[in-house]
């Protein structure tokens, strides 16, 4: 029998007897080849330990890779602990998107818009009883139902971790060395595992500035969406995407929300697409103060804050908050590791890990997620990584994950996906005269009866110049940008052409189609506003 079908055959044995018993009867066959060796050496080795895999952290990229490797016959446990931000507020299994990243986010962004639907509805004819501007968000009910959510999400995890068989511990990991994991349980008692292979996936936590009375009296994400009382008028210090993202759903929940930018919005991203987002904030009441930095949170005798900040000139400001809420960006979560007992090298300049193919410097130690360097913080890039990871160790795949033309969407008030590069990195990699970026305004359907602005409803295609004209980037910002980019992104990774693109009949009416309209090049100079709907 070929060793790759006795191998795939042997992995979906879940028992390890099963498993031992398999293994003396490849032991017996004289047909052992170089992947039989590698089989032969995974079960002595997982013999020694008591898992063959311990996974330290269980958010989407830990619980990702520890459900695949059970599912492929390995022994694992999962570690998951969650120390309380200095505010207090601490969450349950399943990380940082489903507590307090992504879907409290998404679920919060859909209040505000339906906010905003419930205003546009009355043009649409919706008999809508009192003033519209009289209708208010509860702020108590969005938070519990938002919670609830949580709840629930952080249940099932459980229970799938306890069906799958996964060993789930509540504590706080730590390396003894390269094959030990200690926990530090709640009670301080301390729990110690040996595993053949471990996978750091801690992900981060939000950093404060050190200043003084930011510790003590601001918060951050890991607070906002579990805040028991309405945040009023809040500053978010950081334009980066989070920080847009809490402002744009504060706005549009009814509060006042003010975003301090250190230098720019959006750093990473396209920075005519960031402006352009920023812009349609702004027109949506959210306020911006550029080129500052706060230098001093104090708590009143009424109770609010009050909010110090220097500006590019040095000279000083204050205004009075209910809120600050810092979004200055996350650190990773390696040094309580104590990552040096196991011989793990982490990075001076950001405390991550860089590996190669979420393989560390230590064998049989693994990375994957927000933790690894130089690699996109999103979810589904650590789930991705993680299920690769485990098909890797415990499958026999050989297929890498592949972190080019990660598709992402900042959930501002009008939304901005994008996959591939920015303007900014095409011309730094092909050089200008070697790019041509297609671009147009558009005007959604749905915008016209309500009278929505839509002067920042665009679209920008960047494509080589050569002969295939192959697309390396798409940004669309406007209503359902996830929902938009995320087809485009396949298409991408299918190497879409700009010739393609334009033979793809588009869907009428939608704002997805504009990709397939947009013919104007930034470099002809002609004017990229759009004359009618339909022709
Ligand atoms: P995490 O999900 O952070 O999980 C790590 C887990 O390990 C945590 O539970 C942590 O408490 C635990 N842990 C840490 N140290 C230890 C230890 N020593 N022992 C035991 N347990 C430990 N991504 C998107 O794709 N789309 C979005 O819209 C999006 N929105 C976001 C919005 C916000 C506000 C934030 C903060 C993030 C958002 N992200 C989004 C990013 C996304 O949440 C992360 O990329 C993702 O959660 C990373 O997964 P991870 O497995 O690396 O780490």
């Amino acid at each position: 029998m070929a060793s790759s079908k006795l191998f795939s055959r042997l992995t979906i044995f879940p028992n390890y007897q099963v498993k031992l018993s398999a293994l003396s009867c490849i032991k017996r066959n004289s047909m052992i080849n170089n992947n039989m060796k590698t089989l032969v050496s995974y079960f002595s080795n997982s013999t020694k330990y008591q898992y063959d895999l311990v996974v330290i952290g269980g958010g989407s990229g830990g619980l990702a890779a520890a459900k695949e490797a059970v599912e492929l016959g390995a022994k694992v446990a999962v570690f998951d602990y969650v120390t309380p931000s200095p505010r207090g507020s601490k969450w349950g299994l399943g990380g940082t998107c489903v507590n307090v990243g992504c879907i409290p986010k998404k679920l919060m962004h859909q209040a505000a818009l339906l906010g905003e639907a419930i205003h546009e509805a009355a043009a649409f004819g919706w008999q809508i009883p009192g003033e519209p501007k009289s209708i208010i968000n509860d702020w108590d009910s969005l938070k519990n139902a938002v919670q609830n959510h949580i709840k629930s999400v952080n249940w099932v995890t459980r229970v799938e971790l306890r069906n799958k068989n996964v060993d789930y511990i509540n504590g706080n990991g730590y390396f003894k060395d390269n094959h030990t994991v200690v926990g530090v349980m709640k009670n301080g008692d301390e729990k110690v595992v040996t595993a053949d292979k471990i996978i750091i996936a801690v992900g981060g936590r939000p950093r404060y500035p050190d200043i003084p009375g930011a510790l003590e009296y601001g918060i951050t994400s890991d607070d906002i969406f579990s805040l028991d009382h309405a945040p009023g008028k809040t500053l978010i210090v950081g334009a980066g995407y989070i920080g847009l993202e809490c402002a744009g759903f504060l706005n549009g929940l009814g509060y006042d929300a003010t975003i301090m930018v250190r230098s720019i919005v959006l750093r990473g991203f396209d920075q005519q697409m960031a402006n352009l987002v920023a812009e349609e904030m702004e027109q949506r009441g959210v306020h911006f103060i550029y080129q500052a930095k706060p230098k001093a949170v104090k708590k009143q005798d009424d109770g609010r804050l009050m909010v110090h900040w220097v500006d590019k000139n040095g000279e000083m400001h204050q205004d009075i908050y209910d809120t600050i809420l810092f979004a200055i960006g996350r650190e990773a979560l390696t040094v309580q590791l104590k990552p040096e007992n196991a011989g793990v090298q982490i990075l001076q300049e950001n405390k991550k890990i860089f590996a190669e193919n979420e393989q560390t410097n230590v064998s049989n130690i693994f990375a994957v997620g927000d933790v690894l360097h130089k690699r996109p913080e999103l979810t589904p890039v650590a789930i991705h990584a993680g299920k690769l990871l485990a098909r890797r160790l415990f499958g026999n795949s050989v297929e890498q994950m592949d972190y080019t033309n990660v598709a992402t969407t900042v959930f501002s008030p009008l939304e901005y996906g994008c996959v591939g590069m920015g303007e900014e990195d095409a011309i730094t990699h092909y050089g200008k005269e070697n790019i041509e970026v297609y671009h147009a305004f558009y005007k959604p359907t749905e915008f016209f009866i309500p009278q929505k602005n839509m002067s920042h409803c665009y679209v920008k295609v960047i494509a080589l110049n050569n002969a295939d004209e192959r697309i390396v980037g798409m940004h669309f910002i406007g209503p359902h940008a996830g929902e938009v980019i995320q087809g485009f992104s396949a298409a991408i990774k299918c190497k879409l052409t700009f010739p393609i693109l334009k033979s793809t009949v588009g869907i009428h009416p939608t704002s997805a189609e504009e990709f397939t309209r947009v013919f104007i090049t930034k470099s002809s100079g002609m004017d990229p506003t759009p004359q009618s709907c339909c022709s």
